[in-house]
């Protein structure tokens, strides 16, 4: 176990300016705490805290992950507190311990290894200091090192799976690539100790083989670069590791022969130029491994990962695989994001001090700046989830979602029938809007109902594919349905109107005539506007044609003459809309905001059902020339349901103080609910206004005129149209 001082000085050796009496103290704290604690090697557990942050000297990490790496069980084993620890270290320790003690406990929530890469979006985004992910990737090593002393073997295989799973790909994700070698070399001891056996039994016995055949090969490579302009070079072979090879055979199903299959050879030289100069002189002398070559140079892996790859029949005729980089980008590939800790030199630089940590001050700098934990994370280019939520259902199962998701994605995503039905939401306890952005590890509740359905306004908010295209089906499966419902009333009165029997009989030899296969289909090619009402009495009864000469266009239509003037309506022929949900087969007119109780005529568009406008609404000159696209439709009955429609009204107020306020709070006594409110022109003393109010009908909002109308501050109040 290391000493106190031997951890002091060798954190000074390349920090400094590190807080020596810090680092003591929690030393001595964290012995301390644990007492006398034991861990499954027999060794007292203060040793385990020591050797994780031993780890994080290796890396060169600052001060402060040092100190956190010394206390990060404290919290969650003994009985410190973080407010001990904010008191005893300040703020920022106790910031980042809290950091490690909350991985620590999803870690030992989760035992779920089929969402694996779930719980490693979720680590990471939990992670928002990149330090907390460190000490926690240290922890997990120390603990994968002395994984042989636990006796459960269950809890061992457990602790390998789930190091294999979520520990080991988060290494390479921030591309510490020692880290991740070792971790699943030890993992994949512990679950395949025969197979990783065999494989390292096989390599010494073609390393004891092909060493002179790698030299061969590395010193050829040297002297075709050389002799071709690429200097600085250093060539090497590196064997794969045992757990990497066992993979590609599992993955290929194969067994490894070839020198390919566990060498990799690599260049290293001076500049990016020298990188691609170096990639022509091997493809110029060796014949090239097709599907092998990869730019990660000119597009970068998301962890920052900068190399050539490339795959040729190199010297003796070998088939080996390359990797070409500069030296810096070695550094990278190796330590990954740590590898921008170290401490560059710059020689008689009086400025030196303080560039050493510049990269964590950055980092810090951000955190403590950042608009949001988005652009902290975009800095860090770890490719964090910033664009994720994780979210856990009632029982413990964690979905994620796009960020900005809503309860409604997470009711879809667990079931579509949960979509579907969903009609509420409780969030950590609490029932919340059903268009509530979802937050990382809220617990979503969905209340359902048997007699809901999906509500074409979800479309607006959810952001889900699934969600999407669930609410689309349900909205074409209901558009279908009311096309139908539609069409057939509208078709049921073409035949009154003609005066011919409207039966089944007449009607099942009707798809036929139209080369349709059932009736229903007709239906929905009448509400559709595909087909109108008289083309179908026609041709069922041919001589309607003949004895109704004086009929030009469809029965429904509604003469404009009549539509417009005082004659009465004909009720007999009116389509009732009622139970019709706008936005499917019917829809309300923007132009003219039809309310009910308003005078309405719908007009037939083809492909979309029927648009309801008010009788005097301008934009029905337009349909002059189309009678036949004309239907005459009527109000619901009043029933016990009140329906809210939006009305729109033009206002004029006087600028001055409250006159908008006067505006608000009149609709509001008056029972409107104002939906929205556009300024349309502005001038010294007047301001024109736009207002959608929600009304019940036509009634209400002329008595919110005559309301409005009776303010001093309103100048004119007026329904807009068109
Ligand atoms: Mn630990």
């Amino acid at each position: 176990m290391m000493r106190q001082y031997e951890l002091v000085e060798r954190v000074r050796a390349y920090d400094p300016r590190a807080d020596e009496g810090k680092l003591d103290r929690a030393y001595v704290y964290a012995m301390k705490m644990h007492g006398s604690q034991k861990r499954a090697s027999g060794d007292p557990y203060f040793s385990h805290p020591i050797e994780v942050a031993g780890i994080l000297t290796a890396l060169k990490l600052d001060g402060d992950s040092i100190v956190t790496a010394l206390l990060h069980d404290t919290v969650e084993d003994t009985d410190a507190t973080l407010a001990d620890i904010e008191q005893l270290f300040g703020p920022e320790i106790a910031r980042l311990v809290d950091g490690v003690t909350k991985l620590t406990r999803i870690e030992l929530q989760s035992d779920q290894s089929k969402q694996a890469e779930n719980f490693r979006k979720l680590v990471l985004a939990m992670s928002e200091d990149i330090r907390v992910l460190l000490v926690k990737l240290a922890d997990r090593l120390h603990n994968m090192r002395t994984l042989h002393f636990v006796k459960s073997e269950d809890k061992r295989r457990r602790i390998a799976l789930e190091t294999l799973e979520i520990y080991a790909p988060l290494a390479e994700r921030i591309g510490i690539h020692t880290w991740k070698d070792e971790l699943q070399d030890l993992a994949f001891r512990e679950l395949h100790p025969e197979a990783r056996e065999s494989i390292v039994t096989r390599l010494a016995f073609l390393r004891e083989q092909g060493e002179p055949l790698v030299g061969r090969i590395i010193k050829e490579l040297q002297e075709k670069l050389l002799a071709n302009g690429v200097t600085a070079v250093e060539v090497s072979g590196r064997e794969k590791s045992p757990y990497s090879i066992w993979e590609k055979m599992k993955r290929k199903n194969v067994s490894f022969e070839q020198l390919s299959d566990i060498m990799a050879f690599r260049v290293l030289v001076g500049s990016i130029e020298q990188c691609y100069q170096a990639l022509g002189v091997v493809h110029a002398q060796y014949p090239t491994v097709p599907g092998r070559f990869k730019d990660y140079i000119s597009v970068p892996k998301p962890n920052g990962y900068r190399s050539l790859h490339t795959g040729v029949i190199g010297p003796e005729r070998q088939r080996i695989e390359m990797q070409i980089r500069t030296q810096s980008m070695h550094e990278t590939a190796e330590l990954g994001v740590a590898a921008h800790w170290d401490y560059k030199q710059h020689t008689g630089d009086q400025q030196t001090e303080g560039r050493k940590y510049r990269w964590i001050r950055e980092l810090l700098d951000i955190l403590d700046n950042a608009a949001g934990p988005e652009e902290f994370l975009e800095h860090t280019k770890l490719e964090m989830y910033q664009d994720q939520v994780f979210c856990f259902t009632p029982k413990g199962d964690l979905i994620s979602l796009p960020r900005g998701a809503t309860p409604i994605d997470f009711a879809y995503a667990v079931h579509s029938e949960v979509g579907d039905r969903c009609v509420g939401a409780k969030l950590n306890g609490r029932l919340v809007p059903l268009r509530a952005a979802l937050k990382n590890g809220d617990q979503v509740e969905i209340v359902t109902s048997k007699s809901q359905t999906p509500s074409p306004t979800w479309e607006e908010f959810v952001v889900t594919g699934k969600a999407k295209a669930c609410i689309r089906r349900f909205i074409r499966h209901q558009k279908r349905h009311e096309f139908m419902a539609l069409g057939r009333t509208i078709v049921e009165k073409a035949f009154r109107h003609d005066g011919v029997p409207f039966t089944e009989k007449a009607m099942d030899q009707a798809p036929r005539l139209f080369k349709l296969e059932k009736v229903e289909d007709l239906y929905a090619q009448v509400g559709e506007g595909l087909l109108t009402g008289q083309q179908i009495v026609h041709a069922v009864f041919p001589e309607t044609r003949r004895t109704k000469p004086e009929v030009v266009g469809d029965a429904n239509v509604v003469p404009i003459a009549r539509a417009r003037g005082k004659v009465k309506k004909d009720h007999g022929y009116a389509v009732p809309i009622r139970g019709l949900i706008p936005g499917m087969a019917m829809h309300f007119a923007k132009c003219c905001h039809p309310l009910p109780g308003d005078r309405i005529v719908g007009i037939v568009t083809t492909g979309k059902g029927v648009t309801i406008h008010t009788i005097d609404c301008e934009v029905l000159e337009q349909f002059q020339e189309t009678p036949e696209r004309w239907l005459d439709v009527a109000w619901n009955e009043p029933g016990d349901e009140v329906e809210r429609h939006v009305g729109r009204l033009s206002v004029i107020i006087s600028n001055e103080p409250g006159s908008l306020g006067n505006l608000t709070t009149t609709i509001g006594k008056n029972r409107g609910n104002i939906n929205n409110l556009k300024i349309t022109n502005r001038s010294q003393d007047f301001f024109d206004i736009l207002v959608d109010v929600e009304v019940e009908d036509v009634k209400h909002l002329t008595n919110i005129i005559a309301a409005l109308r009776a303010s001093p501050m309103i100048n004119s109040v007026d329904r807009a149209r068109g």
